[in-house]
């Protein structure tokens, strides 16, 4: 039976490195119909804290990465740390060392005068048993370090094939410090054998943890778990991804209006694809395509055009009920949402959003589009009023408008357009001209999609209304450039 394990440090909130191994892990429990594990590895007290825990929990589950088991808190697991650690002393695998940091760094430089490549001596396995205790008896601060043994350490790596390390150059890494703190080494494999981990998938940055920690499962007589590493994500600029290439917490990515779904599948699809084509697969798609050998060995670069062009589509295919319940919250944040919308006037809405999401890339461009749908206090782009509103025969265009719109019978896009193109013929203008005018009043922005679909929605009222806003709105520009 499938066990992984999710196991961020809540030192900051999760980004999207850790997010990527995250959801191949979920995906691969999933494949296989097993267990995935959520283990919060908050031993650094000083540097973790509940607040990033929770701000990764509420991460994971934005994107729909739902866990079977924990979270584990390692701090809640410090004693059966400093068991297991004491019980490799007994069988004779790990022993006490009081070199304090101070010695050590002094003998480390002084080797690295002699050329030599430095790691720790083993002094302190030479301690005879009586000095040892003395030491103890003293009040000395042991560490316990693992007596790495000779030979080779192999495994095949389930991305990357065969790995090997001669064990001669891993030092005697230390599993407990001096302070009765477990070392990243001993709380993580002492878990992984307790919760009964089979596959550890997990970054690149680990493959050398991994001898170390597979000596240690031998240690405990445990059997070992198949490991895989993904390969580092990089920026555009083919460097290491990081703050430098923006905010990269998964939680940003939600604050600039991606859908879940799309996010979902450009993370998934950094490193494996799904299928032949480009587009966005759904969860049980990808759960049913899932397979850990065809991850791509190389670094997958982090674009956002992609993430922009997968959220984009999936904003035009999704059906306009489930749109709407994701865009719900940022209607009601800007204080545009009523349940009187929902009730009376869903149908109107459900076709604003369909005429507007041609044009949105993320939720934040569909909310900016429809609230000039729903309110009239919505801003006016300065640049677009300059560029369209100004022209002083437009006052009279308008009028002359507006009484055609006043007689229309009918307010259908049609009718719309059929006024607009006959008006310009008689005034020997561009309907272009009247177009930009009608679509910077009603919408406060010079693009949008198709203006009579537009006006057709917004309704003869509110077009009018807006249509006699013309000198008002050219004031507030003034004061502004002014
Ligand atoms: N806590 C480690 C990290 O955030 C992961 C440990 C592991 O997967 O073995 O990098």
């Amino acid at each position: 039976m499938v066990r992984v394990r999710f196991a961020p440090s809540p030192t900051g909130h999760l980004h999207v490195g850790a997010l990527r191994t995250a959801l191949f892990n979920w995906l691969f429990a999933r494949h296989h119909g097993g267990t995935f594990v959520l283990r919060i590895e908050d031993t650094d007290v000083a540097r973790s804290s509940e607040e990033m825990s929770r701000s990764i929990l509420e991460a994971l589950r934005w994107v729909g990465l739902d866990w079977d088991e924990g979270p584990i808190y390692q701090s809640q697991r410090f004693e059966v740390y400093r068991q297991a650690a004491r019980e490799l002393v007994g069988k004779g695998l790990a022993y006490y060392c009081f070199c304090s940091p101070e010695e050590i760094e002094k003998r480390r430089q002084e080797s690295q005068a002699r050329g030599e490549h430095w790691k720790y001596d083993r002094r302190c396995l030479k301690l005879t048993e009586k000095e040892r205790q003395g030491r103890q008896e003293q009040g000395q601060p042991a560490a316990i370090r693992f007596l790495v043994p000779e030979g080779l350490t192999e495994f095949e790596d389930l991305v990357h094939g065969p790995i090997s390390v001669e064990n001669k150059n891993l030092e005697d890494f230390v599993l407990l410090r001096g302070d009765g703190f477990p070392t990243y080494h001993l709380s993580v494999v002492v878990d992984d054998i307790d919760t009964g981990i089979t596959h550890v998938i997990r970054g690149d940055d680990h493959i050398s943890n991994t001898p170390k920690q597979i000596l240690l499962y031998r240690a405990f007589g445990r059997p070992v778990p198949q490991f895989g590493h993904l390969p580092l994500i990089l920026g555009p600029d083919r460097k290491k991804l990081s703050k430098r290439h923006g905010d990269t917490s998964v939680l940003n990515f939600r604050d600039k209006g991606y859908l879940p779904l799309a996010f979902f599948n450009f993370m998934a699809q950094l490193s494996w694809s799904p299928g032949p084509e480009e587009k966005i697969y759904t969860i049980e798609e990808m759960v049913r395509e899932f397979s850990l050998d065809r991850i791509s060995k190389g670094s997958p670069v982090f674009d956002l055009n992609k993430l922009e062009w997968l959220n984009s589509r999936l904003i035009n295919e999704m059906p306009i009920s489930e749109l709407l319940v994701h865009l719900r919250p940022w209607l009601e944040r800007a204080g545009f949402w009523s349940e009187e919308l929902l009730a009376a006037r869903k149908g109107w809405l459900e076709k604003v959003i369909n005429l507007t999401r041609s044009r949105s890339r993320t939720l934040v461009d569909l909310s900016a589009m429809v609230i000039p749908f729903l309110s009239d206090s919505f801003s006016y782009d300065p640049e677009a009023v300059r560029k369209h509103l100004l022209n002083g025969e437009l006052d009279r265009w308008l009028q002359l408008l507006a009484g055609d719109f006043q007689q229309l019978e009918n307010f259908s896009a049609q009718e719309i357009e059929r006024i607009i193109r006959g008006r310009a013929e008689k005034e020997g203008i561009k309907a272009a001209t009247l177009i930009h005018a009608l679509r910077v009043l009603v919408l406060g922005r010079s693009v949008s999609p198709g203006l009579f679909e537009v006006l057709e929605l917004v309704g003869r009222d509110k077009t009018l209304a807006r249509m006699a806003r013309l000198e008002e709105i050219r004031k507030v520009a003034k004061i502004k450039e002014g």
